[in-house]
């Protein structure tokens, strides 16, 4: 091995470095190809279908990354038992999970703690082509993939509001309404925020169903 061979070597050095970066990269932002094979295999399922309050819209091409492939409307949920205000846009696999726990943690814990269900909720976002917390250079939020919603409060049957400002340092029932919901989120999305989160997290929860961890198993949680 001569000189001639080590100058070869220090001159493939940056193509090498490049190359690899690009492909650390291209793995750590391969949002579209778990997000297609995601939106299938939900579609496949059946978990969604569109009835009056669920609406199948049309493809969602935003800008750069943005855009989901079948988003829907989803004005109400569980067969229109539990309202949005206003309607949210979102994919197949978070109109599904937003489901469940409405079903299985939201309406139990609503009937434990204040003796009537929900039926309705205030939605603070939903599909939004921005990055996080809408701050400038920071990553490509999920709400730009209709795969995260926004929830600030919910209406029970009767009229009476409970709000997460101030519920999660308020009396005893919706401190723990709130922290018994929030806890079953992290069960069944990937990325929840609230109020321990950051400032920014104050006044509503953000569930969505990102894919932090090449198996995708791990959640982000607080
Ligand atoms: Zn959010």
């Amino acid at each position: 091995m001569g000189w001639g061979f080590c100058k070869r070597l220090v001159a493939m050095l940056p193509i090498l470095l490049v190359g690899g970066c690009g492909m650390l990269s291209f793995f750590g932002d391969d949002e579209n190809g778990w997000r297609v094979q995601a939106e299938k295999r939900c579609l496949a399922t059946g978990a969604v279908r569109a009835n009056a309050y669920v609406q199948a819209l049309s493809p969602i091409n935003g800008r750069g990354a943005c855009g989901v492939g079948n988003p829907f409307l989803v004005q109400a949920s569980l067969r229109g038992d539990v309202w949005l205000d206003p309607g949210a846009t979102l994919d197949c696999n978070m109109t599904a999970a937003l489901d469940q726990w409405l079903a299985q943690a939201v309406q139990p814990a609503a009937y434990r703690h204040f003796g009537a269900p929900v039926i309705g909720a205030k939605v603070l976002g939903s599909y939004s082509c921005r990055s996080r917390n809408g701050q400038k250079g920071a990553k490509i939020s999920e709400h730009a993939f209709a795969n995260a919603i926004d929830i600030a409060s919910f209406m029970l049957a009767g009229g009476r509001w409970v709000s997460l400002k101030p519920g999660w340092r308020g009396d005893a029932d919706e401190q723990a309404f709130w922290r018994e919901i929030h806890a079953a989120a992290c069960e069944r999305f990937f990325t929840v925020l609230g109020p321990n989160a950051d400032s920014f997290h104050q006044d509503h929860l953000h569930l969505d169903l990102a894919r932090h961890s090449r198996d995708g198993k791990y959640r982000y949680c607080k």
